[in-house]
């Protein structure tokens, strides 16, 4: 089967490495921060008062497009997860960077010895058309609103990786919840057995 796996926050954990660099270069800590500010509708605007949002947004494009992708670390149990489906299926990265955005990419996935069988870089474009084109039997990513466009008729199966950016995101019935990557492997093995 055809598999899509999405990179930032869902193979790597992006945010992770921007709480290390915003820490280390502003000494604001943004862990934690729907769980500190419950009421914030929107926790980025708490980051931008404090930082600045110019300041803030020039760590998100430093990560995104130089080697400080290759710092980020795996989300648990990616790295193993993903090595063991690849010998049972074809891996498709499909992450929503752009092209420029992707050579360090390729590094990580080198360096972490993940064999994947194709790379798509939608930059910033919906992901769902391709997941069609390519033939996903399933995605996994951590943005709910990668899936809005995955209506019930999608062939793809949307597998929503959890992660508190999404906690309290609108789900629809059709949709696949999985807590960590370990969920995902049984996902995987019971679509595959009903294939
Ligand atoms: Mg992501």
């Amino acid at each position: 089967m055809r598999l899509g796996i999405d990179f930032d926050n869902t193979l790597g954990d992006f945010v992770s490495l921007l709480r290390e660099i915003t820490l280390a270069r502003t000494g604001f800590d943004i862990r934690n921060m729907r769980e500190r500010y419950p009421d914030a509708e929107h926790p980025e605007t708490i980051i931008h008062a404090a930082i600045g949002k110019e300041r803030f947004e020039s760590f998100l494009t430093e990560i995104h497009e130089t080697d400080l992708t290759l710092q980020m670390p795996p989300q648990p149990g990616a790295i193993e997860v993903a090595r063991r489906l690849a010998e049972r299926h074809e891996l498709i990265v499909l992450t929503a960077r752009g092209t420029h955005e992707s050579e360090a990419v390729h590094r990580w996935l080198e360096r972490h010895a993940i064999p994947v069988r194709g790379y798509i870089a939608t930059n910033r474009a919906p992901k769902a058309p391709h997941a069609i084109e390519h033939g996903l039997v399933t995605h996994l990513d951590d943005s709910a609103e990668v899936f809005a466009d995955f209506d019930d008729t999608h062939p793809t199966v949307p597998a929503l990786l959890a992660h508190p950016m999404n906690a309290k995101a609108t789900r629809a019935a059709h949709w696949r919840s999985v807590e960590d990557w370990l969920a995902f492997e049984r996902l995987v093995q019971s679509l595959e057995r009903e294939q």
